[in-house]
């Protein structure tokens, strides 16, 4: 009898947590927005497209963008020439926006661009659109065309610089140029600012552009910069594109390991070596991960706004991520991809010792390279690394560090999200937007105290056969996302200026 119970209630207990899996599959949804995303009439209307076929100018002057080599090589390595080339085209291209009374413009920093453009309505917070037009350094071997000639194939434009971030820079510029054109007069004041050094760091442009602005006392509503893209094929569960609005930026350590020892001659080496000391060290850091802290940041978020849009094995998993979660945090970490997204991770980048075949080296250095998630912190990272060594003879110097960055709200008063969503999910059809994590780091580091509501989005589409070309061979947008980066930049002008949130309208509603 006492087992026919025990069966009994182990079996209520299944049948209990199944039915609330189910109830939760089919009714969870946290998305802030219920409307479908279609384009809006009304916005369609107010917005008119901008047709990068007709205005045939469009094209090229973002290809003629596209073939300065302002490549930045190392802090303060680039080539001046090339980035007063770059300024003069800027300048000489958008009349409009530099004949305007609304425009203030100012070089900042020698080479970076800042534009302010004044609304009428004081009481309007400013918000700032960024990019930068610095690119890293392409060398042509491995490319199907030239890194620096813009060359078109199969509907595809081919140059460093397509989608970081030369992209951003002349869409904003084009989508502005557009509406001055076209008789825009801002309500809300909002900035540009294009660094031109943010592939290293930004310690001249984006660092004295964010200087300036404090000192003038600006506070921003938000900043909308690079960032996450518009993935196409990539995620399970679902056929549609997902756009991912960056929220929140992983943090990032990089820690100088060494073993300091005496010299000698191989024929009587010592028991232990500074190489082998070391090489004992690297591997105790490669074989033992950070904490899974998995559901404690916006990785959380973003699986759970996809919930609703998947497919059913998908959407029963995330939508009970109170059951679910030492699953999906287990399968997530199976990945080098994913698990970046779980955890804090190192990666050794480097390891230098010994002079001589016939010396036993008196030092031996090694770099670990820390990305930080969000809920930790530099000082929690190294602590955990010391921990992992257990070794006073590997000394640990932490060359350079930047904490994670805070949260960006994205709920549902949150003005800059919402105003970034819509305008993703009026140019881009038939799109998921959801918050998440940049594993990356952007010129927004040197922005942070001049709002709360910071986001990184780049309207480009990637496929997964375009995973490489980031900083690697092949960078290219095709024409049509093209069109699309200058219209969305357009919409983003056009609804920020608007005095609070105004939600998209479905089909049904119009
Ligand atoms: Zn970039």
């Amino acid at each position: 009898m006492a087992k026919k119970a025990i069966f009994t209630s182990i079996a209520l207990l299944f049948g209990l947590l199944f039915t609330i899996v189910l109830i939760r599959t089919f009714t969870f949804d946290v998305r802030t927005d219920k409307q479908s995303s279609c384009i809006d009439q009304q916005t369609e209307q107010s917005h008119p497209r901008i047709d990068i076929k007709k205005n045939k100018h469009i094209l090229e002057n973002f290809r003629t963008a596209l073939r300065f080599k302002t490549i930045s090589w190392e802090q303060n390595v680039y080539n001046p020439e090339e980035l007063v080339k770059f300024r003069l085209f800027v300048e000489q291209t958008f009349t409009h926006i530099h004949n305007s009374p609304h425009v203030t413009y100012e070089v900042v920093a020698n080479y970076s661009l800042l534009y302010k453009v004044q609304g009428a309505d004081p009481k309007l917070t400013p918000y700032l659109l960024a990019s930068h037009f610095d690119v890293v350094p392409a060398p042509s071997d491995g490319w199907d065309a030239d890194p620096f000639g813009a060359e078109i194939k199969d509907g595809f434009i081919y140059a460093r610089g397509t989608v970081d971030d030369k992209h951003g820079v002349m869409g904003i510029l084009e989508a502005l140029e557009h509406a001055l054109e076209n008789g825009f007069q801002p309500h809300r004041t909002f900035y540009l600012a294009f660094g031109h050094d943010e592939e290293v760091r930004g310690t001249e442009g984006a660092y004295t552009i964010g200087q300036l602005l404090k000192s003038r006392h600006v506070k921003l509503e938000f900043i909308l910069d690079e960032g996450l893209m518009v993935t196409d094929g990539l995620m399970k569960g679902t056929e549609k594109p997902v756009a991912m609005i960056g929220v929140v930026e992983k943090g990032q350590a990089v820690a100088v390991l060494s073993v300091n020892g005496t010299p000698g001659h191989s024929s009587f080496p010592p028991f232990e070596t500074p190489i082998g000391i070391l090489s004992a060290a690297v591997q105790k850091i490669e074989n033992t991960p950070y904490p899974n802290k998995f559901g404690t940041g916006a990785e959380r978020a973003t699986f759970e706004h996809l919930a609703p849009e998947l497919s059913l094995p998908y959407k029963m998993l995330l939508s009970n991520l109170w059951l679910f979660k030492p699953i999906i945090s287990w399968v997530l970490s199976l990945k080098p991809n994913t698990n970046a997204l779980v955890r804090t991770v190192g990666a050794v980048t480097r390891f230098d010792a010994g002079i001589k075949d016939n010396i036993v080296p008196a030092s031996a250095r090694a770099v670990v390279n820390y990305r930080i998630h969000p809920s930790e912190s530099v000082a929690e990272v190294i602590d955990f690394g010391k921990k992992v060594i257990q070794d006073e003879r590997v000394q640990i110097h932490v060359k350079y560090s930047m904490e994670p960055s805070h949260t960006s709200p994205y709920g549902d008063d949150s003005f800059g999200y919402h105003t970034i969503k819509n305008s993703i999910r009026e140019v881009f059809e038939d799109v998921i937007v959801v918050p998440s994590v940049m594993f990356a780091n952007t010129d927004t580091r040197h922005y942070k105290e001049l709002t709360k509501g910071i986001y990184r989005f780049s309207p480009g589409y990637l496929q997964p056969e375009m995973l490489s070309m980031i900083h690697g061979y092949n960078e290219r947008i095709s024409v049509w996302n093209y069109e699309k980066v200058v219209n969305f930049y357009h919409h983003v002008i056009l609804n920020s200026d608007r005095p609070n949130l105004q939600p998209l309208k479905s089909h049904t509603e119009l």
